[in-house]
């Protein structure tokens, strides 16, 4: 693993399963660098490693089921970096030993104690920063709203794991009150948790975790989740997931029958949502800050095991919640993300070309708005610099800036590993830069059509090619919006080569969404009419005096400016374009009136496009 795991067998820790304290820890994999020892703690000892310098502020990772703490490994050694991060093996999982009996030794009350074990041995003067995942963040929810762990928690990052009582209030307001849509989340949720049904049947998850099921899992789990490769899932998963079941049936029914009504966090919370997770609905989290003032909310398109599969977001996102509450500011992009969209974007990574100015500087902020992690690529440098900072004003969750010229193949390519390698696989991609020229087509040169080709056509090639690959790759889906424009099915006599280009846009559009629609990527075209920027400052007019050049712009800028159409609305229409996965969409009136009659009436068309334009 490019995270540096390595296997180190234990054979010191062989299982002596059946005496009163049960070593579980045999063939461990151990995080490479990890300093490991033995916590005793009610009747147990847990396994617990550190990393990092331990002068740092401390980061607990607590683990969910079937896992031990190796789940973590990728994240832990990118946050060692800049925190004292501490890991363990929660009670009868990887290398600690497990209660006897096993019935009633793991309620959360037992689990509070073993957290507080730990932190009273790695961490005794300053509160941790505590992050789960899964049953992990079942129980660090328990921990961060229970009176005894007041002023031990700094900071709770949650992932995939609500609390129960939560949950339990949560499902008995949808059944007291039961509208159809309330009615429909609760039996959502109930189908996606059909395995917490099973792990309460006696023996039979014991025998099946012992037995075929635990030597497939890791091939299961591989596969459904796309895990990288990697120690993982441990050799301890059998044991590890036999005796887990015991956290469902220990604290499960009694929990949801009689939640607690007062479990507020006392802790800032930062909730991460894969929104592909499919166990839990994201609907059970509407309610949270309730529990939570000040929560701050962030949404991965993931599925469930993201501590694997999305280790440098994760890191990132712990990393910028841990250092704001360590230096008492909001984190980055901590602004409430807002607008009808915000669900949708927030926390995706939404790369925009051509965002400097106009229509792409307002999709980068709409974006932004909602909370996305946006890239701006600019040939304009200082523009794009801009346009990140605005981003970041306006609510991007991260904003970063990219000086490229998208018709240069070698830089795109360098631009797309960048991108995957520091940021990650782009999860929303508009190729929208694009440029202007005007002028009838014996007027104009090879040079002029190389020129308007390379960066309309073959710009939004290398990002289709190069972003679209990896989003295709990466499995999870993802929206590809490219700019073209009404010239795309409206013939003229003065933009041949710039409508050329936009009908190439659109018909690759149409290919590549055919292509790509069995991926779960959706492709669009947007065809803008007139709109308020500055392409009118940049376009240039071909078979006129130079001097008539700067004459020309400033009246079609006077006439653009009349039409009054802001680039706004078309970002508007980008983002509806991306939620409702639209084809083909026409914005402004004229941009519809042309698409229409293009197909009813092209003749029509035929006979406006000899027409000479007041230019
Ligand atoms: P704009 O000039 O305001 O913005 C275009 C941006 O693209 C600028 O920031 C520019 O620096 C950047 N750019 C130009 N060449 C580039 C390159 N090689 N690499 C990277 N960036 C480059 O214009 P706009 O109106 O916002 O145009 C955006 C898109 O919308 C274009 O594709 C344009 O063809 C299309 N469009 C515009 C209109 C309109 O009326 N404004 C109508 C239809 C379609």
């Amino acid at each position: 693993m490019s995270d540096g795991d390595r296997t180190v067998p234990e054979p010191e820790r062989a299982g002596t399963e059946g005496a009163r304290i049960v070593r579980t820890g045999t063939e461990g994999t151990r995080i490479a660098g990890a300093r490991e020892r033995w916590i005793p703690a009610g009747g147990v000892e847990l396994c617990v490693a550190e990393l990092g310098d331990t002068a740092r502020p401390t980061v607990v990772l607590v683990h969910g089921y079937p896992d031990s703490k190796e789940v973590w490994s990728a994240v832990a050694v990118r946050l060692a970096r800049r925190f004292h991060v501490v890991l363990y093996d929660v009670r009868g999982h990887g290398g600690s030993t497990a209660p006897s009996p096993l019935r009633g030794g793991f309620t959360l009350e037992r689990l509070t104690d073993d957290f507080l074990a730990v932190v009273d041995a790695v961490s005794p003067d300053r509160p941790v920063h505590l992050v789960g995942h899964d049953w992990g963040s079942v129980q660090s929810w328990e921990f961060v709203t229970v009176a005894r762990t007041a002023g031990r928690v700094a900071s709770f990052t949650s992932i995939s794991g609500p609390s129960l009582d939560h949950l339990g209030l949560w499902m008995k307001q949808r059944a007291a009150r039961p509208t159809p849509r309330r009615a429909g989340q609760l039996l959502g949720q109930g189908a996606r948790s059909w395995y917490v049904y099973l792990l309460h049947a006696p023996a039979l998850p014991e025998l099946a975790w012992r037995g075929p099921l635990g030597k497939r899992w890791p091939r299961i789990v591989g596969r459904a989740e796309k895990l990288p490769p990697g120690p993982y899932p441990t050799a301890s998963l059998p044991r590890d997931a036999a005796h887990g079941a015991w956290l469902y049936r220990d604290n499960v029914r009694p929990r949801l029958r009689d939640p607690r009504t007062d479990a507020y966090a006392h802790a800032p919370v930062q909730l991460i949502i894969p929104t592909g997770d499919a166990f839990l609905s994201e609907r059970l989290y509407d309610d949270l800050e309730r529990w939570a003032p000040g929560l701050i909310r962030r949404s991965l398109p993931a599925k469930h095991w993201v501590p694997r599969t999305r280790p440098d977001q994760l890191a990132r996102w712990i990393d910028d919640f841990v250092t704001a509450q360590e230096s008492g500011d909001r984190p980055a992009g901590a602004t409430a993300p807002t607008g009808p969209y915000a669900e949708r974007f927030a926390g995706r990574l939404v790369l925009v070309t051509g965002a400097a100015s106009g229509i792409g500087r307002a999709t980068a902020l709409a974006f932004a708005e909602a909370g996305a992690r946006i890239v701006v690529v600019d040939v304009d440098g200082e523009g794009a610099r801009e346009t990140a900072e605005s981003a970041l004003r306006t609510g991007a969750a991260e904003a970063w800036a990219e000086q490229v010229d998208v018709g240069d193949g070698d830089a795109m390519a360098q631009l797309a590993d960048k991108v995957t390698a520091e940021y990650g696989v782009v999860d929303v991609l508009v190729n929208n830069a694009g440029v202007g020229l005007f002028g009838p087509f014996l007027k104009t040169e090879a040079e002029d059509w190389k020129k308007v080709l390379n960066v309309n056509l073959w710009g939004v090639i290398h990002g289709c090619l190069l972003f679209g690959r990896r989003m295709a790759e990466r499995g999870e889906g993802g929206h590809i919006v490219n700019t073209a424009s009404a010239a795309a099915f409206q013939p003229s006599r003065v933009l041949p080569a710039y409508a050329t280009s936009k009908a190439a846009v659109l018909m690759l559009t149409e290919c590549l969404r055919a292509e790509l629609a069995g991926q779960g990527i959706g492709v669009s075209a947007i065809c803008p009419g007139v709109v308020n920027t500055g392409i009118t400052s940049t376009a240039r007019f071909l078979g006129v005096p130079a001097r008539e050049q700067e004459r020309l712009r400033r009246k079609t800028a006077r006439l653009y400016g009349l039409r009054g159409y802001p680039p706004e609305k078309v970002a508007a229409a980008v983002l509806r374009a991306v939620a409702r996965n639209q084809a083909v969409v026409p914005v402004t009136s004229e941009a519809r009136s042309a698409r229409f009659l293009s197909r009813l009436a092209p003749g029509l068309l035929r006979a406006i496009a000899r027409i000479k334009p007041p230019l």
